[in-house]
Parts: structure tokens; C-alpha cells; sequence
């Protein structure tokens, strides 16, 4: 697969330390088989390390977020053709990302998350133009119908709730 790194600070990763997303994208890149079966806590947390150490933390974080931003439009039946296109690109098994997923929550109810994590955890990026095209409104069945963005209009929530709690 990917050359192993071996910085010192990499091989240091607290998997509190990841979010949701960033956990599913680090076991979809690590060694975990395909086959469904229960792990060990400590498997699943040594597989998460070994894939935040492949892709790396600034490549971790990118498809980690693209990975949320593809999954709330597809939650909504929102998903574009291009956006579909490059999911399908860096996740080419859709099975075994339903997998990562899985194990990801199951880490994370376990082990728990940092505050610094879950500031970061509802990060969402749509790799490609967004039916909403950046408004937050997506027209919808007939003319002056609108859907609220999955993706922009919950991050201008985001945006008001941490706005409203450093104002409080
Ligand atoms: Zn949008």
C-alpha cells in the first residue's frame, strides 16, 4: 500500500485525539480485513493508529472531511454526480467504509474524544460544487420550495452556536 512513516511524533497518535470521521478514514487505509467480525478494542485502536500513520494528519483530516461532507448530503438523497464521483475515487469499497465506520463509532463511544477533537468533529467539506453552490438553500420541487444545505447551512449554525457561546 503506502510506505509506513516513521516520525517519532506519528508513531506518538492518541486516538482521542482524532475525530468520528478521521477514525473511519485512518481504519479504511489500515491493515483491518474486510471480512465482518468483531475486533478487540485494542485491535481496533492499534489499526486507527496505523492508518492516521499512512495518510498522514493533514491528508487525514482533508478526507475526513470530505467523507462528512459527502455523507450529510447523501443522508438527504443530495449527492451530485461529481461529488458522488470523487467519494467513489478515494473510497472505492463502499462496504468496507460502512466497516470503518462502524468500528470508528465504536472507538469513539469506547476511548472518548478530546475537546480540541470535537471542536473539529462536525467539520464538512463537499469535494466538488454543492447543490446549494455555497448558499445554504438548495431549490427543491417547484419554484420558491428550498431545502437547508446539509453541509453550509448546518456550518453557519456551527458558526452562530460558537459565536453565541464566546459572546456568553
Ligand atoms: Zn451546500
Amino acid at each position: 500500500m503506502t510506505t509506513a512513516l516513521t516520525h517519532s511524533q506519528e508513531n506518538a497518535i492518541d486516538v482521542t485525539a482524532l475525530t468520528g470521521a478521521e477514525r473511519t478514514v485512518a481504519l479504511y487505509a489500515s491493515d483491518m480485513p474486510n471480512g465482518r467480525r468483531r475486533y478487540t478494542a485494542d485491535q481496533a485502536r492499534a489499526w486507527i493508529v496505523q492508518g492516521a500513520q499512512r495518510v498522514g494528519p493533514g491528508e487525514l483530516q482533508r478526507r475526513a472531511e470530505y467523507f462528512r461532507g459527502w455523507r450529510l448530503l447523501d443522508m438527504h438523497g443530495l449527492t451530485t454526480v461529481q461529488v458522488q464521483a470523487r467519494h467513489e475515487q478515494r473510497f472505492p469499497n463502499a462496504r468496507r467504509l460502512v466497516l470503518a465506520h462502524k468500528e470508528a463509532s465504536g472507538n469513539v463511544s469506547r476511548d472518548g474524544m478530546t475537546d480540541t477533537a470535537r471542536k473539529r468533529n462536525a467539520g464538512a467539506v463537499v469535494d466538488g460544487e454543492c447543490p446549494c453552490r455555497g448558499t445554504g438553500g438548495i431549490a427543491a420541487w417547484g419554484p420558491g420550495i428550498e431545502l437547508m444545505c446539509p453541509v453550509h447551512r448546518r456550518a453557519q449554525i456551527d458558526a452562530h452556536h460558537r459565536a453565541s457561546r464566546a459572546g456568553a
